[in-house]
């Protein structure tokens, strides 16, 4: 069986970090809408293995080798994508990454080391890999950029004492990148605002992944909801926006 098939005409989406979690989620719901799915991985062999998981359950979804941190690969993968499809419909930017040390009580303690990784993966990485596909975004008919957030990004949240996240501040540096992929949501969306293409940042819900050491309040395919919905998103939705589910959240 070949991870690599034909989109014959369909729409093509690709997700990066899609080897597991939220990120695979996402991949199997929007190749269940129908969508030809590109499962983004920085490990070629895991990512081709999940692909073929999905393929097996008769899925549109093909492998593609993608380090996010790494400008070669996101070079490379971006011709790859041209090569195979000559377009992109959707870019899911999930990859995502915690780097702190989560035992330190005080933002203060954290060392530069843990913001310059998390900041790599977080921000410069999306920021990168949605520039490398531009071109072939802006060759599909009105294409989508979904940018993978977090309610932990929100200002307004954290300065909120009423807020449930008010008092999660252990981890400065993934809050601060969610808070820059917020910032470079809305000037992306702004670039794009007389383009078909529509760019919004999601909070996916406190999901039940291994980022979380398995828990949360919600199981994966709820946590995959947001990024398929504005991912499939209609002309009329919105773009620069920040959201879960059908909720507009405060940036
Ligand atoms: P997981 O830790 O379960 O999965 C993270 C994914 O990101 C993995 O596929 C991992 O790949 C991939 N990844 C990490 N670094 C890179 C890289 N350099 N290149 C390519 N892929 C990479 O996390 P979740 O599924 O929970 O999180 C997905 C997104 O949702 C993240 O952006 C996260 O910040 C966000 N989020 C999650 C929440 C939650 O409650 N879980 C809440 C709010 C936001 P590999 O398998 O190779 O390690």
């Amino acid at each position: 069986m070949s991870t690599t098939t034909s989109s014959n005409g369909a729409k093509v989406a690709l997700v990066t970090g899609g080897t597991r979690g939220i990120g695979l989620e996402t991949v199997r719901q929007l190749a269940q809408a129908g969508v030809h799915t590109l499962l983004a991985g920085r490990d070629r062999n895991r990512a081709v293995e999940a692909a073929l998981t999905l393929q097996g359950e008769g899925l549109p979804v093909e492998a593609i080798a993608l380090d996010v941190t790494d400008a070669a690969s996101i070079e490379a993968a971006a011709k790859d994508v041209e090569r195979r499809h000559g377009k992109l419909d959707i870019l899911v930017n999930n990859a995502g990454i915690i780097a702190e040390d989560r035992t330190l009580a005080k933002p203060s303690q954290q060392s530069l080391g843990a913001w310059r990784e998390t900041f790599d993966t977080n921000v410069f990485a999306v920021v990168a890999t949605t520039q490398a596909f531009l071109p072939l975004l802006q060759k599909a008919p009105a294409a989508r950029v979904v940018n993978v957030s977090s309610l932990l990004g929100s200002l307004t949240a954290h300065s909120d004492p009423a807020s449930p996240i008010y008092d999660f501040k252990a981890i400065p540096a993934y809050n601060a990148s969610k808070s820059a992929v917020n910032s470079w949501t809305v000037h992306l969306a702004y670039e794009l605002r007389d383009t078909p293409i529509k760019v919004n940042a999601v909070h996916p819900g406190y999901v039940k992944t291994d980022m979380n050491g398995g828990e949360g309040e919600i199981d994966v395919p709820t946590g995959a909801k947001t990024s398929v919905r504005m991912a499939l998103l209609d002309a009329d939705g919105p773009s620069g926006g920040f959201v879960y589910l059908g909720d507009t959240l405060p940036w």
